[in-house]
């Protein structure tokens, strides 16, 4: 069965075909760089990251362009509050992106345009729009996008024509326009812009470009590269749907006749305990939160992966814990299996779509089920579940000694393929001063009581670290230890 995916632009589940297979280009809304991303954003960034990694997994050659919003009206207000210009504002947040990003297991993106380095194809594009005369320069100064003039405005959000508000991020003095619905290409520079260095010269006069303007200039300047006009699939939040998405296919499709992009496609919203996330609630978690909490980046990727990118996720501590515990007991298995193939433990594995001469049925039956979970429109928490399932399976058969070293080979490959997609495996523990230092007093008190042949005592620290994931290996040269994957080990231990 071939991928199939749900198209918001129609609002039904698709056959994917790319323009010019096995090339896939993508674009994926990115951060707005004003302060650090939070774990909605990268609920996001996870079901597009998913979205990639399963296209690369099935050889399509996936480009893939992720913008930075380093110029709008969060990050102006921001930078002028910190009394800072707009790049030293969000510089720090750029990088704390791309580190939270590297920490999640994200796959980067081949290319980061960013706004504020990106004014020339916004003015390009904006001149096209005025040259067609898609687009007017307002009482204001700024330049606003004439919806009268783009029949099919309102397709991808479905909303009739009368409903449509003024959206958000739109110059609201309507005074100034000749539609109120219309919105902003380039808006006039105001003194604040002017203070935070937030305005370029253009024909059309000083200013800064709207929102919506930043990605169809980004994202038609990156694919014009394979001399296309057209994205294979443009990602977000269902919150980009209306205006955001709707603005860029106005813009773009005016400006170049042709379709923006073939695919939408729309995650939904991670909430909080049930709430969603807001200042107002005092709740946003950011990746550095987790971090700090000690969660592993693989809990938070299987807690994510768990839900449909289509369904509302909520962030709970049950569902994290039993993430973690997911995530604990598929590294066991990963482990069990590794030995049992007869490979040293860190050591390359077999090269993934191994050809083997018996594939037991169970390895058969996980690698179908998994390739059409992902088929169906990324059904994620389903082919977690095949992988459970093998866990299950391949346990038991482990357990009664089914399987021999060939068999655990062949599980082996199947499991890494399907790390490949969702990257599940525990991290290596980050192992912070104080629990190293607990750890070598320990080791050397049970040193102590081994000369002085206080055995009983020696077991028990033995225990005692085990009990935090830590194993100790005697050895001619003395006593080695290493922390288990999925361990915690930070801070002090009573
Ligand atoms: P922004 O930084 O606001 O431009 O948003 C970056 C991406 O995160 C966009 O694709 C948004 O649709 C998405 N997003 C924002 N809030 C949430 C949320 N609570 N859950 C999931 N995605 C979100
Ligand atoms: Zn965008």
């Amino acid at each position: 069965m071939s991928l199939r995916l749900y198209n918001t632009l129609t609002r039904r589940i698709e056959t994917f075909q790319p323009l010019a297979p096995p090339r896939v280009t993508m674009y994926t809304c990115g951060p707005t760089v004003w302060n650090y991303a939070h774990i909605g954003n990268f609920r996001s960034f996870l079901f597009e990251d998913l979205l990639r990694r399963h296209l690369e997994a099935s050889g399509y050659r996936v480009f893939h362009i992720m913008n930075l919003t380093d110029v709008d009206d969060r990050t102006i207000k921001a930078a002028a509050e910190g009394g800072k210009s707009l790049s030293e504002h969000t510089e720090p947040f750029v990088r704390a992106f791309f580190e939270d990003r590297d920490f999640l297991r994200i796959r980067p993106a081949h290319v980061y345009p960013r706004a504020t380095t990106s004014i020339a194809a916004m003015v390009e594009l904006i001149t096209t729009l005025l040259e067609k005369g898609y687009a007017y320069i307002g009482e204001d100064g700024s330049v606003y996008f004439s919806i009268a003039k783009f029949p099919a405005y309102g397709r991808l959000s479905q909303l009739d024509k009368r409903e449509l508000k003024v959206g958000a991020r739109v110059s609201s003095d309507e005074y100034d326009k000749d539609d109120p619905r219309d919105f902003a290409l380039w808006k006039a520079a105001s003194p604040l812009d002017e203070q935070v260095g937030a305005a370029w010269d253009a024909p059309f006069g000083r200013g800064r470009p709207g929102w919506h303007i930043e990605c169809s200039a980004m994202a038609l300047s990156e694919i014009a590269r394979f001399g296309v006009k057209t994205l294979d699939i443009h990602c977000g939040g269902v919150d980009n749907i209306f205006p955001h998405h709707e603005d860029e296919i106005a813009q773009s499709e005016a400006a170049t006749g042709e379709p923006f992009a073939r695919f939408w496609l729309h995650g939904e919203f991670l909430n909080i305990r049930g709430t969603k996330m807001s200042k107002r609630y005092g709740n946003i978690l950011t990746v550095r939160d987790l971090k700090e909490e000690g969660v592993d980046p693989a809990a938070f990727r299987l807690l994510v992966f768990s839900t449909h990118y289509r369904q509302p996720l909520d962030y709970n501590d049950q569902a994290l814990e039993a993430a973690s515990e997911g995530v604990r007991r598929l590294g066991e298995f990963h482990e069990r299996l590794s030995e049992v193939a007869g490979e040293a433990a860190g050591k390359e594995g077999p090269a993934t779509g191994v050809v083997a001469a018996r594939v037991p049925e169970a390895v058969g039956e996980f690698r179908r089920q998994f390739k059409e979970a992902l088929d169906d429109d990324l059904n994620a928490p389903q082919a977690v579940a095949a992988l459970f399932g093998l866990v299950r399976e391949g346990n038991r058969e482990l357990d009664r000694g089914a399987w021999g070293p060939e068999d655990a080979w062949v599980a082996l490959a199947a499991f890494r393929e399907a790390m490949d997609v969702l990257d599940l495996l525990p991290g290596e523990p980050e192992i912070d001063q104080e629990f190293r230092a607990w750890v070598e007093a320990k080791v050397a008190e049970r040193q102590a009581a081994r000369r002085v042949r206080d055995y009983g005592r020696a077991d028990a620290i033995r225990d005692e670290l085990r009990a935090r994931g830590v194993e100790l290996e005697d050895t001619p040269d003395g006593t080695r230890w290493r922390v288990q994957r999925g361990a915690g080990t930070r801070g002090a231990v009573q």
